[in-house]
């Protein structure tokens, strides 16, 4: 979409595809941020003391709303983002699936946790942890995927007993809002809502929330995470990346050609993880370009049925496709498929750019559009060290039919996540954490019981194994051979583990 602002307290949404107008939202300032939390923090109290099981109930029944109304939210999603019908039910439909996991799994995740004891003193406790969620988590989301990215953190925060209040990206609040009226057309109890704006409403909702949950740019992350820091409040962040593909002499090059053509220009290329530079060896570079840039000439573009590619939802975004592509040429790089803006609308036509390096944006700021950029790589090694060699560290490709290889690879790549002879298959494996490591994230989300207990604060709980008596040999008063004797034994214990490890090491100088 493209937003303007029509007065102080609205914005106008409107088609990427065609400057429609789609609807209008408020501009929520921090008085109205402030207000929503409150409501929130009181309705939160009962939410968490209905219990896992309760809670479930009321998530699957949100679930069947949205699958219910997939029809009538897919549209509204292609309305406001401009993506091809299958881009935008992938997110309608599949996104449940996360509400399904969490609640599936919610009270096992949830329930007091034993754990072994470790040395001396904590040997007469039972030791376990217990898991309270935070009162309120926001949710501050992009435009790229306005119901997946809010539902891959709402349905486990829910899950765990927090209110969650969104603000979903000033480009496409309304299907987010929309998803969210579900919630209140089931009656479910007011533990969810919105509020809409750009920058400021989002930074209110930092400030008002007791976790903060950010997906988006690196430096508005950034922003977030130094708020945060002078909070003392816990932030998990997904931000951008710029994602290698590594195609190896002994690939399935069908595979890696049709894999790289949907990894780059899904979604027009708006995905965080979507493939952003590509790095082939050299034995079938050529082979590899040739079958891409026919695959990739191949696709069609536009909002009707039937197309493969969407447009881009904000023309910022076009323009930054636009001067990657245009600095790459004149640098010396070649176009070899697409390389335009299109005629009307933000489209950018899906592009295969040859002949680059590392020293062109292309190859090192994320482009999030249709460019697919291939670099020809003398072997495995350089493949490796090119793709390293990135501020950012969110995921990769390895094409190979040699498995024990793409491990090997895989292992040495300085990213979050690799998917081996595929795309974006970490994304739905609720199972897996998905992280971003260097300026790609901090924190993860996801990650099995991970994913939900990090919208809870953890407590650690001992108690006596045994029955007691009126006080311990540590407490007062203190005496001289009780001390002794506290002394001698904590000495033996430590020490039992000092004399193991000087063994070991007198082991290894042998
Ligand atoms: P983009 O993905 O367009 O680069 P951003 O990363 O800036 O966008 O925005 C992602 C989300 O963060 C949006 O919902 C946006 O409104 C919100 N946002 C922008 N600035 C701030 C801020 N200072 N604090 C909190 N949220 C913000």
């Amino acid at each position: 979409m493209t937003t303007t602002t029509t007065s102080n307290s609205a914005l106008e949404v409107r088609n990427p595809s065609d400057g429609q107008l789609v609807g209008t939202v408020s501009v929520d300032d921090r008085d109205a941020v402030n207000r929503r939390a409150t409501q929130l923090r009181l309705a939160q109290r009962a939410w968490a003391e209905a219990g896992p099981r309760q809670r479930s109930k009321w998530l699957r029944l949100w679930r069947d709303w949205i699958l219910t109304h997939s029809d009538e939210l897919t549209d509204l999603l292609q309305a406001e983002t401009g993506k091809v019908r299958p881009d935008a039910l992938v997110e309608t439909t599949a996104s449940c699936e996360f509400i399904t996991y969490y609640a599936d799994h919610a009270e096992e995740f949830l329930a007091d946790e034993r754990v072994k004891t470790a040395g001396l003193l904590s040997l007469p406790k039972r030791l376990s942890k217990t898991y309270q969620p935070y009162p309120l988590v926001g949710l501050i989301t992009p435009w790229n995927f306005p119901i997946t990215l809010f539902l891959m953190d709402a349905a486990p925060a829910l899950a765990a007993g927090c209110a969650v209040l969104a603000k979903p990206s000033e480009e496409t609040p309304l299907t987010c809002a929309r998803v969210i009226d579900g919630w209140r057309e089931i009656g479910a109890p007011p533990v969810l809502a919105h509020v809409t704006g750009a920058g400021d409403t989002g930074a209110a909702v930092v400030d008002a929330a007791d976790f903060v949950q950010f997906t988006g740019s690196t430096a508005t992350g950034r922003q977030v995470a130094l708020r945060c820091a002078e909070q003392l409040k816990p932030v998990s962040l997904e931000l951008g990346g710029k994602d290698p593909a590594i195609v190896l002499e002994d690939a399935d090059l069908a595979r890696a050609v049709e894999g790289v053509a949907w990894g780059g220009l899904f979604n027009a290329g708006q995905v965080c993880i979507s493939v952003e530079r590509v790095y082939v060896v050299a034995a079938v570079y050529e082979e590899f370009v040739a079958r891409l840039t026919q695959r990739v000439q191949s696709l069609t573009q536009g909002a009707d049925a039937g197309n493969d590619v969407g447009a881009m939802v904000t023309a910022r975004q076009v323009d930054i496709a636009d001067r990657h592509v245009s600095e790459a040429v004149a640098a010396g790089a070649k176009v070899v498929a697409g390389g335009k803006r299109g005629a009307a609308g933000n489209y950018y036509t899906p592009t295969v750019l040859v002949d680059v390096d590392h020293t062109m944006s292309c190859m090192t700021e994320e482009t999030f559009g249709p460019t697919i950029p291939v670099m020809c790589v003398a072997d495995e090694e350089e493949a490796i060290r090119l793709a390293n060699d990135s501020t950012y560290g969110l995921s990769a490709t390895v094409w190979t039919r040699d498995r024990a290889r793409a491990r090997r690879v895989a292992r040495r790549l300085e990213v979050g996540a690799v998917n081996i002879n595929d795309v974006f298959s970490n994304l739905f494996a609720m199972t897996l954490p998905h992280s971003g490591w260097k300026a790609s994230g901090m924190g993860a989300r996801l990650g099995g019981a991970d994913g939900l207990h990090k919208y809870c604060r953890v407590r650690a709980v001992t108690e006596p194994r045994l029955p007691v008596r009126a006080r311990e040999l540590t407490w007062y008063p203190y005496s001289a051979w009780r001390t002794a004797i506290a002394a001698k034994m904590l000495r033996a214990a430590a020490g039992r583990g000092l004399s193991q490890r000087l063994g070991q090491n007198k082991e290894h100088r042998r």
